[in-house]
């Protein structure tokens, strides 16, 4: 549209002079106002029309809550992030990414390209306003106008969105991250478009380790690498965050290397189960139960699934591979969680292998035995454990990387006593 239909519209809408409005809206374009921006100061300053949309109301980014419908705010892009999805069928591509002013901060999606870059500063007209979680996020779409401004300005926060692995979260965007690929391994999935090839392991920095996975299997993320990945996003993998790359994110290898976490944080189980999950943490507490499904168990072997009496829930009747686990509750006296050991922690407190297990099951004509034998050896005494907690509808639990007796406690022989006989 020409700036004399624009007028025309506009006059209409308006219901004012229609040359009146023309003079002023060459004016302010002439001054280099984009037209949008100029459109909505003469809506502005002749007070709006009749069967238009309700003007948005220019707030600051601590005024907007979910009542708002649609606002005009000034703020500082800290990032933005892009992405790729899929909207009503069709790829699209948006951008994610939080918005600051001196008040506060703001999450948003972009579905239009306005060119932002972490940094700027911009004007915002018309951003309609949506609850997530039940605080307000803003949406800029078609309606929306975004004028970048020369002078910066000042917002108490991080411009550009580096962060420590530790403090990311589920549902940040546009983050950069300097870590060390710790474990990579390529990955076979089925895609939305068919199978996929993605990559997923661990980084870690020096504050902790996640998980991450690449949808764009890239050289570049190989095992030991000290590297700086720009522009990813976090989600919630098994309850804890997970690093994402999509094929926006840019990798570059750093020239100094990154030092990890040798050590995970240690936590009360109580606290940790209340964070509601961590990739890797140290427990310590006494080993008060040695719960059903430990010792000598058989695996489906499509899908390594543990069976009962031969039949798996998604295979139907196979032939079980043997296998030795341990399911041991961990209390501290501020919670506990199910300690979840492998195949190589449990032959070490079993003091065999699945093949010794065998034999004393075959022994004994009881595969029991061998999860008696195990309870013996560990409960009422006291491990630290580490490893990755998870808490869902599953419950909260700990699969154990690492899992040592610090001591043989009376204290945890106490508690184990206790929980038997139901306290
Ligand atoms: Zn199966």
């Amino acid at each position: 549209m020409s700036v004399e239909e624009r007028a025309e519209a506009l006059a209409s809408d308006l219901g004012v002079d229609k040359e009146e409005v023309r003079a002023d809206l060459e004016n302010l374009v002439a001054y280099s106002v984009p037209i949008d921006e100029a459109v909505q100061s003469l809506r502005r300053k002749y007070g709006g029309g009749s069967g238009g949309a309700p003007e948005p109301t220019a707030k600051s980014v601590a005024e907007i809550t979910v009542d708002d419908t649609s606002v005009t705010i000034e703020a500082r892009v800290l990032t933005a992030g892009k992405r790729s999805i899929r909207y009503q069928g069709s790829e699209q591509v948006i951008t994610e990414g939080t918005l600051a002013d001196a008040s506060g901060r703001i999450d948003f999606t972009a579905w239009e390209e306005f060119g932002l870059s972490p940094g700027d500063t911009v004007s915002v007209g018309n951003a309609s306003v949506r609850e997530w979680d039940g605080e307000p996020e803003l949406n800029l779409g078609e309606s929306t106008t975004v004028a970048t401004r020369d002078e910066p300005l000042d917002v108490p926060y991080e411009v550009g969105g580096e962060s420590a692995l530790a403090d990311v979260t589920p549902g940040d965007r546009g983050l950069t991250v300097e870590a060390r690929v710790i474990e990579v391994e390529e990955r076979t999935i089925d895609g939305r478009d068919g199978e996929t090839e993605i990559l997923s392991g661990v980084l870690g920095d020096e504050s902790t380790r996640l998980p991450f996975t690449d949808w764009e299997p890239r050289p570049e993320i190989a095992e030991g690498a000290s590297l700086r990945l720009e522009n990813v996003y976090v989600r919630e993998f098994r309850g804890v965050p997970s690093i994402n790359c999509s094929e926006f994110t840019e990798v570059s290898g750093l020239d100094r290397a990154i030092d990890t976490a040798e050590s995970a944080p240690r936590k009360g189980v109580g606290e940790a189960v209340a964070g509601g999950g961590a990739f890797d943490v140290e427990l310590v507490g006494a080993v008060v139960s040695v719960r059903d499904g430990s010792g000598l168990i058989q695996r489906c072997p499509e899908c390594s699934r543990v069976i009962q009496k031969g039949q798996c829930r998604s295979h139907g009747a196979v032939d079980g591979v043997d296998d030795l686990r341990v399911k041991a509750i961990l209390d501290d006296g501020t919670g506990s969680v199910t300690a979840i050991l492998g195949t190589d922690l449990t032959n070490e407190v079993y003091g065999g292998d699945v093949e010794d297990a065998k034999a004393q099951a075959r022994e004994a004509m009881d595969q029991e035995v061998v999860a008696d034998a195990i309870r013996e050896s560990i409960v009422g005494r006291e491990y630290r454990v580490r490893g990755s907690l998870s808490v869902d509808e599953y419950g909260a639990n700990l699969n154990a990387t690492e899992f040592e007796a610090v001591s043989d406690s009376p204290e945890a022989r106490a508690r184990a006593l206790l929980s038997e006989v139901g306290a």
